[in-house]
């Protein structure tokens, strides 16, 4: 008996499980120690008026750079930080050195109209971020206007009421406030309406295949129409191709991001662009026009 039940427990202990349990334990306690020890960088990705081609606004995307490893992009240490409870140290951190650098730009006369961070449900929930925000605002001394929070439709899900609170609060403090991956989630018309967001951002895989995709192409263009008659702008993510522009252009889209006009770029890099950036001319595609 004894035996067996010890078979169960080797079982359940089983290598493999043992081997992914203490990678995950290292990785959390790497990341703890990235966060002190300065591993952490944001790199900005420069979003782009489609009329004026100019940049009108840069999102701050978090990187890491392990000892061992290299660099590891968000998606494989944000949810950890998630189940772990260390994305609200993480998210604090990302603010203030977005707000930081936001006040850099602002000094030397090139700060972008907005600069956008990533807020992690977690980070909603956990009831401290309309404070972070006041206080990170405080502390940098930049205009609230500058700074853009994207939210992911998801979290007005859970505990619907406080978030539309918080939002109608974070709102109130003059930030911006933008729905990001728009289409993945389950929000209602309705819901939209009371978000009282400022902008859209349209999901990279709407936007990846729209100009071959017919089934895409109408998505997109039903979630500008949408947008624009809530008030609100919208974004295209993910635009790789000249193509694309050129039909979100048609399609009355405001802004576009994506590879098209950069990748997410290094803090000197991007200085150096908002610096120095040449307007993106996008052909007029008549055929695409609305009505047209
Ligand atoms: P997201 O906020 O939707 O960010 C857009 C992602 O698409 C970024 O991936 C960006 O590098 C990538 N991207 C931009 N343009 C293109 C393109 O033309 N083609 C393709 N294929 N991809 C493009 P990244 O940097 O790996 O970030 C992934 C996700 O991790 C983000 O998705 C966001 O949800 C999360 N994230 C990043 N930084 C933070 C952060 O500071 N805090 C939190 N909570 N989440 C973050
Ligand atoms: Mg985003
Ligand atoms: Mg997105
Ligand atoms: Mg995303």
């Amino acid at each position: 008996r004894a035996k067996a039940q010890g078979r169960n427990v080797l079982r359940f202990f089983s290598p493999e499980l043992t081997i992914r349990a203490r990678e995950r334990l290292s990785l959390e306690a790497d990341l703890r120690r990235a966060l002190q020890q300065g591993e952490l960088a944001l790199h900005y990705q420069p979003q782009v008026d489609l009329r004026s081609g100019r940049i009108v606004g840069v999102e701050a995307l978090l990187r890491w750079r392990h000892p061992q490893r290299g660099w590891i992009a968000p998606g494989a240490f944000i949810p950890l930080a998630e189940e772990c409870g260390l994305i609200i140290e993480l998210g604090d951190w990302v603010l203030r050195a977005a707000c930081e650098q936001i006040r850099h730009w602002s000094d030397a006369g090139v700060a972008p109209r907005q600069t956008a961070v990533n807020i992690s449900a977690v980070q909603i929930s956990s009831g401290g971020l309309l404070d972070t925000v006041r206080r990170t605002l405080a502390a940098t001394g930049i205009a609230p206007d500058r700074l853009e929070l994207e939210i992911t439709e998801s979290f007005v899900m859970f505990e619907r009421e406080r978030s539309f609170k918080l939002l109608a609060d974070l709102r109130a403090l003059g930030v911006q406030l933008s729905i990001d991956d728009f289409g993945t989630g389950y929000s209602s018309l309705a819901y939209l309406q009371q978000l009282e967001v400022h902008k859209l951002k349209i999901d990279i895989s709407f936007v990846r295949n729209m100009t071959r995709n017919r089934g895409n192409a109408s998505i997109v263009k039903a979630v500008i129409a949408m947008g624009h008659s809530l008030g609100l702008e919208v974004i295209a993510e993910g635009v790789e191709e000249i193509e694309q522009a050129a039909h979100l252009l048609a399609l009355q889209c405001d802004v576009m991001q994506g590879y098209l006009v950069s990748k997410p770029l290094p803090v000197d890099d991007i200085t150096r662009l908002l610096e120095s950036f040449e307007p993106i001319v996008i052909p007029v595609d008549e055929t695409l026009a609305i009505g047209g």
